[in-house]
């Protein structure tokens, strides 16, 4: 990587504002945080600065306060548990960049740590506003970006805010682009991408930047069905992007031309309704019923993809295989989850709702890396600059 890192810069004595992403999960209706990997996923960096000597200052967003104060958005929460996990002392300020958060930040001694308000109650935030992202930086000596899952937005706290301030990439944001740059640069062959999830307009982009590159390509979930279709095969009342059918079609053309194995399921999974339990059939991919919807791979498909996946050597995942969040429609992920732990590879998953089915699978410490960011790590596989890691200051 050619960003500055947190470790290449002297910490004692100084102030760091560090974003973080911790926008977590919450049980439905309670105060309870459901999965606090990403406030795991962090601590490394703040370990490591606090034990350099400096004093913490946190900065996150959590929900979509649309720039407004919201009581059921605030951070307590987050700062109890983040204490738990420290188990150090963390100072909730319910301010950013105010009067408050600046007395806040010059009482801490080194080693402290303060975590400033819902940075998304400020509408300077998603404006990118260079006066609110100077603001911030005042609270501070050094600016660090360890939230990879926000780094696709340019937003005060995640770009301007660099321009402001010394600015250098956390532990976290090292590691993503690491493992994510990995299989762009300098992939161990053979490369597999494997692709579901909902839609293909979704994955329009990083197909073409991903086919040519990968020895194997997968598909499944609901785009299979524009694939399967673009091959002149009847998919039922399947979701198809019909403006899609076109593009589906060139890519099989393409991987054709260039020697690459691009892999459709054999048979599917269907069903009338998407319903836990719901009555499912199997059948070959070119025989779905009207009324009739591919909800997953089948399990032909599935034992085709496991075995072609042990033989490869680097393998990033984007997009469950079928409706992994309603049994029994995540069997063909299921399969595939296993299949990648087994492998051997270079494992990584594009968080999202991969991680969550891979999570939900008790698979996510067999892989290599499970992204914290969905969004941020498709556009990253795209080939984008994230405007979050562009900011940063050079090596
Ligand atoms: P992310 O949440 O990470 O953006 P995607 O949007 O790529 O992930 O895909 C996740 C969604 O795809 C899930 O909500 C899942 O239910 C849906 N999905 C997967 N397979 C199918 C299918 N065969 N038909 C309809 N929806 C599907
Ligand atoms: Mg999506």
């Amino acid at each position: 990587m050619n960003k500055k890192s947190v470790r290449d810069m002297a910490w004692e004595g100084k102030r760091a504002l560090v974003r973080v992403d911790f926008n977590v999960p919450f049980e439905r209706g309670a105060d309870r945080i459901s999965d606090d990997s990403r406030i795991r996923a962090a601590l490394p960096t703040i370990e490591h600065l606090r034990g350099q000597g400096a004093a913490v200052i946190l900065v996150t967003h959590l929900g979509r306060p649309k720039g407004q104060p919201d009581p059921a958005l605030e951070l307590g929460p987050i700062a109890e548990r983040l204490c738990e996990l420290l188990a150090a002392p963390v100072t909730y300020v319910h301010d950013a960049a105010g009067a408050d958060a600046r007395a806040r930040a010059e009482a801490l001694n080194p080693g402290g740590v303060l975590l400033l308000e819902n940075i998304r109650f400020y509408p300077g935030e998603e404006a990118n506003s260079d006066a609110f992202a100077a603001a911030l930086a005042r609270l501070a000596d050094a600016y660090v970006n360890d939230a990879f899952g926000t780094a696709h937005r340019a937003h005060a706290s995640t770009e301007r805010v660099a321009a402001h301030l010394p600015a250098c990439a956390g532990l976290l944001m090292e590691k993503e682009l690491a493992y994510l740059g990995a299989v762009l640069e300098s992939p161990e062959r053979p490369l597999a991408a494997v692709f579901g999830g909902a839609k293909v307009s979704d994955k329009v982009k990083v197909l073409d930047r991903l086919l040519p590159q990968a020895d194997a390509v997968f598909i499944g979930g609901g785009m299979a069905a524009s694939f399967l279709k673009a091959q002149g095969h009847g998919v039922g009342d399947s979701l198809v992007e019909e403006d899609l059918i076109d593009f589906c079609g060139g890519a099989v053309r393409r991987a054709e031309e260039s020697g690459v194995a691009l892999n459709l399921p054999q048979d599917v999974a269907i069903a009338q309704r998407i319903e836990p339990g719901a009555p499912t059939q199997i059948v070959t991919a070119s025989a779905v019923p009207d009324g009739w919807m591919i909800l997953d791979i089948g399990p032909r498909a599935a034992a085709a993809f496991a075995a072609a996946l042990r033989g490869m050597k680097t393998i990033v995942w984007n997009g469950p295989m079928g409706v992994a969040e309603v049994s029994p429609f995540d069997q063909g992920s299921r399969a595939v989850a296993q299949a990648l732990a087994e492998s051997g590879a270079t494992t990584v998953i594009g968080g999202g709702s991969t991680a969550e089915a891979v999570a939900a699978f008790g698979l996510a410490d067999n892989m290599s890396h499970v992204s914290t960011g969905g969004g941020a790590s498709l556009e990253f596989l795209e080939g984008a600059e994230l405007p979050g890691v562009a900011a940063l200051d050079d090596r």
